[in-house]
C-alpha cells in the first residue's frame, strides 16, 4: 500500500519592508487544510538531543536544486551561529543548534534551502519562508540569508515537541496577534515567546506550552537576556 505523507504548508509572506522586525502577512496552510493530526513517521534526518534542561538540535540543512558554490556555502554557514543564538536568546538558555550538515545539492534536510535562494531572506513568490511536511517530517524551507526571526518563527512550526502556539501550529498574528515570534512585526511580533501575561488567543501561550512539554524554564512576564550561545559546529559536504 502506498503511504503518502499530507503536507500541511506554513507559510510566511512577505511585505517585503523593515529588518529588525519582520512583516509577515497571513497564513496559508494549504491541502489538509487544518491543524494537521497526521501521523509523521518521525525518520527525521536530523535528532534532536534534549540534555535535561533543553534541546541541542542537530540538523541537515540541505541545498536543493543545484550546486551552490564553496562561497556561497561559506555564506550560508557564516549566519548560521547568529540562528542558534537567536534561539538560545528566546529559550533563555535551553536551545540552540547543535550542529548543521550543510549538503550541497540534495533534496531533503530538517532545513531546506533551493539554491536560487541562497543569498537571499525570502524563497520567493512573495514569501519568507514556509514550514511543510516531507518523507523525514517537518522541515523549513528558507532563503540562505534567513533572519533570526524568520528562522525562529518556523523552527517553531517544526519542533513538535516544543507544542508552540497551541501545539497546532498556529500563527499569533491574526486578530490582534502576541509580541511573539510565532507573531510577525506588522502583528506586533517580538523576538521572544509569549507567555501567560501577553498572549491574546484562546489556545496556550507559547511558554505555557513549552514548559507543559519541555523541561525548558520561563518566569512569566521575565524576559531578561542570556547573551549568546554554545557554538555551533558546522560541516560543510559540498
Ligand atoms: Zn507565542
Ligand atoms: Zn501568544
Amino acid at each position: 500500500m502506498k503511504f503518502r505523507l499530507f503536507t500541511v504548508i506554513i507559510v510566511i509572506f512577505a511585505l517585503g519592508i523593515c529588518s529588525c522586525s519582520k512583516s509577515h502577512k497571513s497564513s496559508n496552510r494549504s491541502a489538509s487544510g487544518g491543524t494537521g493530526t497526521g501521523t509523521g513517521t518521525g525518520t527525521g534526518t536530523g535528532t534532536t538531543t534534549s540534555n535535561g534542561s533543553g534541546y541541542a538540535y542537530d540538523y541537515v540543512w540541505a541545498i536543493r536544486g543545484g550546486s551552490a558554490t564553496t562561497a556561497q556555502l561559506e555564506a550560508v554557514k557564516g549566519g548560521i551561529q547568529r540562528l542558534s543564538d537567536g534561539l538560545y536568546e528566546i529559550g533563555h538558555g535551553a536551545q540552540h543548534l547543535k550542529r548543521i550538515v550543510l549538503k550541497n545539492n540534495t533534496n531533503d534536510g530538517d532545513v531546506v534551502t533551493p539554491v536560487e535562494c541562497i543569498g537571499t531572506n525570502s524563497i520567493g513568490g512573495g514569501s519568507y519562508a514556509k514550514t511543510s511536511m516531507g518523507p523525514n517530517g517537518w522541515y523549513i524551507t528558507c532563503g540562505g540569508a534567513v533572519d533570526r526571526f524568520t528562522f525562529a518563527h518556523e523552527h517553531g512550526h517544526k519542533e513538535d515537541s516544543l507544542k508552540l502556539a497551541g501545539g497546532e501550529r498556529e500563527e499569533e498574528y491574526g486578530g490582534g496577534g502576541c509580541p511573539c515570534v510565532m507573531s510577525t512585526g506588522a502583528s506586533g511580533g517580538k523576538f521572544q515567546y509569549c507567555d501567560d501575561t501577553n498572549h491574546n488567543y484562546s489556545f496556550k501561550s507559547c511558554w505555557a506550552a513549552i514548559r507543559n512539554s519541555t523541561s525548558m524554564t520561563h518566569t512569566d512576564g521575565d524576559y531578561s537576556s542570556v547573551g549568546a550561545g554554545p557554538t555551533t559546529e558546522v560541516v560543510i559536504e559540498p
